[in-house]
């Protein structure tokens, strides 16, 4: 089967209480460790590219690498959603490459400003059948050139409920990322965070049946960032998303769950792990290859948390 959009995924996961996790891919192993997960696991899947990605690898070969994915796994559909786009201009593109989905991100922007962008993918998108992910309110942290607010002002972001309606309703998007007290990239907060439950609440109840995303959903376990460390790295102390928080807020309103962190490390810590045990190793399939597993095995716990294994079939 070709690439799908996201809308069958979503209906799904918010009728039965699950969410489709969202993972970022920019080379092969990282592709094929997520979808060697998801095969094993049944469970659908996003895939998403960042403008960042598409300047590492560029779309063709990333192309490529996703087409041979959806050809091998005919069971289990997968979509292709553009992350962060931040102008009308990188949306149009990528629609045009033909992803299946795209955010725009004018979070940033005064709301005003938020809705007439927004407006205008949701209008060039729809019209070639692409569904729209778009942000309202502002998270914290950083992830590649999209810099969210200070730490100690994630609280006075939150998306607003009742914005929230207005929004959806004026701009037509098809799914909405909330601030909900999460946090891009791997220094997230110091202390454990509290996740905004009652704006989620609030926001499902303002638009019943409206699928919510939520993005910085990384965890930063602590014990792969002290594998990190233990083979020479040097990351500081931090603290991610519990991942309770995150099966919690999975079985709400959120049907998309965006990880990366999570899995950058894992890879990072497994290939740390073979330079430090096999310093005169040189051969890239020998780091990457375990690193590739790793990828694979933080999938399967992701999606076991996320509550989406075994639900491809119902998301067909
Ligand atoms: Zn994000």
């Amino acid at each position: 089967m070709a690439l799908v959009d996201s809308k069958k995924m979503f209906e799904m996961a918010y009728k039965n209480g699950y969410a489709v996790g969202a993972f970022n891919v920019n080379n092969m192993e990282i592709t094929q460790g997520i979808i060697s997960a998801i095969a094993e696991e049944k469970a659908p899947l996003i895939l998403q590219i960042s403008r960042g990605a598409r300047a590492y690898a560029s779309m063709s070969y990333l192309r490529g690498i996703i087409d041979v994915a959806v050809k091998e796994n005919p069971d289990i559909p997968i979509c292709m959603h553009l992350d962060h786009g931040d102008t009308f201009e990188t949306c149009k593109q990528c629609v045009d490459d033909g992803f299946t989905s795209v955010m725009i991100d004018a979070s940033h922007q005064p709301f005003e400003e938020n809705i007439e962008v927004t407006r205008q993918v949701v209008e060039y998108a729809h019209a070639r059948d692409v569904v729209v992910e778009a942000e309202l309110g502002q998270l914290g942290g950083i992830e590649e050139d999209v810099v969210g607010v200070d730490p100690d002002d994630i609280a006075k972001n939150l998306t607003d409920p009742d914005q929230a309606i207005e929004f959806v309703q004026k701009t037509g998007c098809d799914s909405l990322a909330v601030a909900c007290g999460t946090s891009h990239g791997a220094y997230k907060f110091k202390t454990e965070p509290k996740l905004a439950f009652d704006v989620i609440q609030a926001v499902a109840e303002k638009l019943p049946g409206f699928p919510l995303v939520m993005h910085g959903s990384s965890s930063v376990l602590k014990e792969f960032k002290d594998l990190i460390n233990k083979y020479g790295g040097d990351m500081p102390d931090a603290m991610g998303v519990p991942e309770e928080a995150i099966g919690k807020a999975a079985k709400m309103a959120v049907c998309k769950i965006n990880i990366d962190t999570d899995l950058r490390m894992a890879l990072t810590a497994k290939i740390r792990q073979v330079f430090s045990e096999k310093p005169a190793e040189f051969d890239p399939r020998k780091y990457l290859g375990p690193g590739r597993e790793a990828i694979k095995d933080m999938v399967v716990r992701k999606l076991r948390i996320l509550g989406c294994s075994g639900k491809a079939g119902e998301c067909m």
